[in-house]
């Protein structure tokens, strides 16, 4: 059975059974009224025949005359319905009788009984009395066949005919009514039917109605709509879900090959370093070929790190008002010993005044060094590469233009997606880790700009447009902070006088690192205590306490911050300048550093130039406190 038949059958069977029921209750409640209709109409007969009798009889009474009276019940003949009639005296003795052919006389009553009429199965009996000048003479008898089972069987037979005939009329009107009622409903049930089955949630049920059915129509085509909508949301999240996914297991191959590759000429170069035949010549290179290698490696895990917060939406900028020609002159000689290995040509339309605009420059040099250094990375050796800035109608425009191996116009929006490269094959010569250009329009809309990138596809160059809101020159063009170098590792790292030396207590359970690191402060003329744990490190700085603790964070027995939370409660080593020197970088980090009493934070590896600038400023306060305890 399908539902289709199954709701048409019900309905029909309620129709039909409501139709029935109704005719029955209407006929029964007509028979009913007819039967009585039918008894008051003969006793009423029975009465108007009897007063007839008594009437003509009640002389006859009066003057003893039985055979006027038998001639008037005669007459009965004309009724065939009466059986019998009588007449009775005054005294109650039989005076005049009747019974119709056929019908015993025996029959009679031997005396009349009390007036009125009394139905006694089929015969309905009537006595009536016989009055004379108000006086009673006599009763009237009459006794009539009531034929209520004809009656009652003509009329059943009538209403029979009928109610089958009304039932035939409502199944007729009902059937063509119907498909009216239940094909909306039909259409509706289908709809979902077909939805179950195809998972299509563009299906529309067609409206054709605008009663509650039409209501119902409306609601499941709104909730169909809403499901569509939602899958395809839904449906695209997981798409998005699945690429993320599928880049990130990229990235997490590419990382880890691009963190190998440095690896390489680092192990080598440490060889040949520690081959004293080696010539001098030989050594240097290997030297300048170990620092290039580390700086490669610094600055893919300082771009991860920048992903990182920029995930956590924690980058924050130093804000300034900065001059950009000095920014992307500053990007140019960061990137051009990277330009000269390859050949390229370099041109450059700046300027000749500044252009000012208000941002971070350490940030604003990252976005410029990225776009140069894809330009010499996607470039052949040879290649040409123009750097143009301008300053018009409120905006600053870099451009960045290679003559490079370009890039497919239906992979242009997709290259400022974060881990996406272009070319991400085995045999791929270009080195990358898919981060910069993310990193670098996060940087440009940070700063309320924009980055776009044009090329006429594969081979035909590229060219990388940063745009940002310029501002006016600060009030005194000077008092514009100077923007830091933006590799001061190549910093040179010369040792101190004596007068800077300094007593430093070095704090890292990561032996080679401290033992090189004690090293370096050393070569730099300071005198170094080495511990490796966090407890060694407390009982050294109680015992005596240096010029500067520099301390890993995690150490075995207790840890950095511990430690300098210790040391800060001692009233001997309460102001000693303390610097966690950790791989922990966050905004976080660094709150908790100086929570638990450090002076400054630096992250691993720590840039030499910069350990020597904060050791030289922690010194002088070392000195002034020498000074001040005299
Ligand atoms: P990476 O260079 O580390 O792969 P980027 O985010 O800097 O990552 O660049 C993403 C991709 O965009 C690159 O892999 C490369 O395919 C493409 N690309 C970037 N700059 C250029 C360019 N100047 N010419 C051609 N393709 C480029």
């Amino acid at each position: 059975m399908t539902p289709r038949d199954s709701l048409r059958r019900r309905i029909t069977l309620v129709v039909m059974t409501t139709t029935a029921a109704a005719l029955l209750l209407s006929a029964t409640s007509l028979l009913i009224y007819e039967l009585r209709s039918y008894r008051a109409a003969w006793a009423a007969d029975l009465t108007t025949q009897a007063d007839l009798i008594a009437s003509s009889s009640a002389a006859a009474l009066t003057f003893d005359d039985a055979r006027a009276a038998r001639e008037v019940l005669a007459l009965l003949r004309l009724r065939p319905q009466i059986e019998a009639a009588a007449v009775y005296s005054a005294s109650g003795k039989l005076f005049a009788s009747y019974t119709a052919p056929g019908v015993e006389p025996t029959a009679l009553p031997a005396a009349p009984r009390i007036d009125g009429t009394r139905f006694e199965g089929d015969s309905l009996e009537l006595f009536q009395k016989v009055d004379h000048n108000n006086e009673r003479v006599g009763t009237v008898y009459l006794t009539a066949h009531y034929d209520v089972g004809g009656r009652l069987r003509d009329y059943l037979a009538i209403l029979f005919a009928v109610t089958v005939a009304s039932l035939a009329l409502a199944a007729l009107v009902f059937g063509s009514l119907e498909s009216r009622l239940t094909q909306p409903i039909l259409a509706l049930a289908q709809a979902a039917r077909d939805v179950v089955r195809r998972r299509d949630y563009r299906l529309q049920v067609a409206k054709t109605t605008n009663d509650e059915v039409g209501v119902l129509v409306d609601s499941f085509n709104d909730m169909l709509h809403d499901l569509d909508v939602e899958m395809s949301q839904r449906q695209k999240a997981e798409d998005a879900l699945r690429v993320a996914d599928r880049r990130k297991d990229e990235f997490l191959a590419t990382l880890a090959h691009e963190l190998r590759n440095p690896l390489a000429p680092l192990v080598t170069g440490l060889e040949i370093l520690k081959n004293r035949d080696v010539d001098p010549h030989a050594q240097a290179r290997a030297r300048e070929l170990m620092s290039r290698q580390l700086k490669q490696m610094v600055r893919l895990i300082d771009d991860l790190l920048d992903v990182s917060r920029i995930a956590t939406n924690k980058l924050q900028l130093r804000r300034d008002t900065l001059d950009l020609v000095a920014i992307v002159r500053e990007a140019i000689e960061v990137t051009e010993a990277a330009l000269r290995e390859r050949a390229h040509r370099l041109e450059t339309a700046l300027p000749g005044e500044p252009v000012w605009v208000e941002g971070d420059a350490t940030r604003l040099t990252q976005v410029v060094v990225n776009l140069l250094n894809n330009a010499v990375k996607y470039t052949d050796r040879g290649g040409r590469i123009v750097v143009q800035l301008e300053g018009t109608d409120g905006a600053a425009v870099v451009r960045v233009r290679d003559s490079g191996i370009g890039i497919d116009p239906a992979q242009q929006v997709q290259i400022f997606e974060m881990f996406m490269q272009v070319d991400k094959s085995l045999e791929r010569e270009r080195a990358g880790l898919g981060v910069g250009l993310s990193l670098a329009r996060h940087l440009v809309e940070l700063h309320a700009g924009r980055i776009e990138v044009q090329s006429a596809g594969r081979g035909q160059g590229a060219t990388f447009t940063v745009t940002l809101p310029c501002v006016a020159a600060p009030v005194s063009a000077g008092a514009a902070r100077p923007h830091p170098a933006a590799g001061s590792a190549g910093a040179g790292v010369s040792p101190m006088g004596g007068e800077g030396a300094l007593r430093i207590l070095v704090a890292d359970d990561n032996i080679d690192l401290a033992t090189s690191l004690g090293d370096l402060l050393v070569t730099l003329g300071h005198s170094v205590r080495i511990v490796h744990d966090g407890r060694a490190a407390l009982e050294a700085a109680t015992a005596d306490p240096p010029d500067v603790a520099l301390f890993d964070i995690g150490m075995p027995l207790l840890n950095g911050y511990d430690l300098a939370r210790r040391l800060r409660a001692d009233p001997a080593t309460r102001a000693l300048p303390m610097v966690a020197i950790t791989g922990w970088g966050q905004q976080t980090d660094r709150e908790r550093a100086r929570d638990a009493g450090f002076d400054r934070h630096l992250v691993k590896p720590v840039d030499p130039g910069e350990l020597v600038e904060l050791l030289r400023s922690l010194g002088e306060r070392a000195a002034g406190r020498v000074v001040a305890r005299h």
